[in-house]
């Protein structure tokens, strides 16, 4: 009896393994068709000046509208995408669309784009991002490229080469998921970063988790020390909102100014935002 048991388990595994298998490889040709196919799209996220509550820029999030599998997020496709080896076709893709729909933005909007720790060692990645902004005709100081801690386990040569020819395009460059790292201060010290973002693992319980309070005040004042501005994502509720205010200067993005959206919903969101400003010059709030 228990061979029998055993053996309807082995067969069991060997169904599972097999489903699971053909759902990656659907997913790979998915990706590869939804590639040529141009269902990638960029959702957008408000950034926010957490003092004034005015809307500083976005960060652009990137979608797949799959036709089989409805809107996917890019912890699910972004992965596989590096593994194909087509991250960086993905990224321009997006980042193209992006660039195309911030520019109609109001010119002091800022737009950030999240870059594979893959791309970095794309030697001709800084060349590749300045041709999309002379195609889409972008000015360079409003992209901020995010770039996740993690890679700084990278070569950190490569890391400082790509941050500095980006720099000197006039691009910033924002160090992202910080505090999940573990990258040194040395580290830190010793590329010309314009921003860390907080992790919003240690922002989004505030003020009841200790842990996360000890870890946001300890960034703060890291970054004050260092003179890095700092942006706090996931700022869902009010009490969160309240706690950072008390802590000092920050930008903020979360649910609680808005989830991503795609293009025309901000388009919408600025038409109505640029009415309540004429209506009231001294209008100064993103909520809208
Ligand atoms: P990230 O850059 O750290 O982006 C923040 C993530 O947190 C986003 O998830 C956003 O929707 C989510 N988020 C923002 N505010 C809140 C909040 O208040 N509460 C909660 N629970 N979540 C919040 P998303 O869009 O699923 O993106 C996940 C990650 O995928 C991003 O993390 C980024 O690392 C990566 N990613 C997104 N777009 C791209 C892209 O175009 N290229 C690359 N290479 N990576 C991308
Ligand atoms: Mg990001
Ligand atoms: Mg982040
Ligand atoms: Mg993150």
């Amino acid at each position: 009896h228990a061979k029998k048991h055993g053996r309807n388990r082995y067969y069991w595994f060997e169904h599972q393994m097999e489903h699971e298998l053909r759902f990656r490889s659907q997913l790979e040709a998915g990706i590869r068709r939804g590639l040529h196919e141009d269902e990638f799209e960029p959702y957008y996220e408000q950034q926010i000046d957490v003092a004034t509550g005015e809307l500083v820029g976005f960060e652009m999030l990137a979608r797949w509208n799959s036709p089989q599998l409805g809107i996917v997020n890019p912890d699910v496709f972004i992965p596989i995408a590096e593994e194909l080896g087509v991250i960086g076709e993905l990224s321009e893709q997006l980042i193209r669309k992006a660039l195309d729909h911030a520019k109609e933005w109001d010119e002091d909007l800022t737009l950030s784009v999240n870059i594979s720790p893959v791309q970095l060692r794309d030697p001709w990645f800084a060349q590749r991002l300045l041709k999309l902004m002379v195609e889409a005709n972008f000015p360079a100081n409003r992209l901020d490229v995010e770039i996740t801690e993690t890679c700084l386990h990278e070569n950190i040569g490569l890391v400082r080469s790509l941050v500095s020819s980006l720099k000197n395009q006039g691009v910033t460059v924002s160090l992202d998921d910080f505090g999940t790292g573990y990258s040194s201060l040395a580290q830190l010290r010793s590329l010309p970063f314009d921003r860390i973002k907080i992790d919003r693992s240690f922002v989004s319980n505030l003020p009841e988790d200790q842990e996360g309070m000890k870890i946001v005040e300890a960034i703060t004042s890291l970054g004050d020390g260092f003179g890095l501005p700092i942006t706090a994502e996931g700022i869902e509720n009010e009490q969160v909102l309240a706690k950072l205010r008390g802590l000092g200067n920050f930008k903020g993005q979360g649910y609680l100014y808005g989830r991503p959206e795609p293009a025309d919903l901000i388009r919408t969101r600025l038409r109505k935002l640029d009415r309540l400003r004429k209506e009231n010059p001294t209008f100064k709030t993103n909520v809208v």
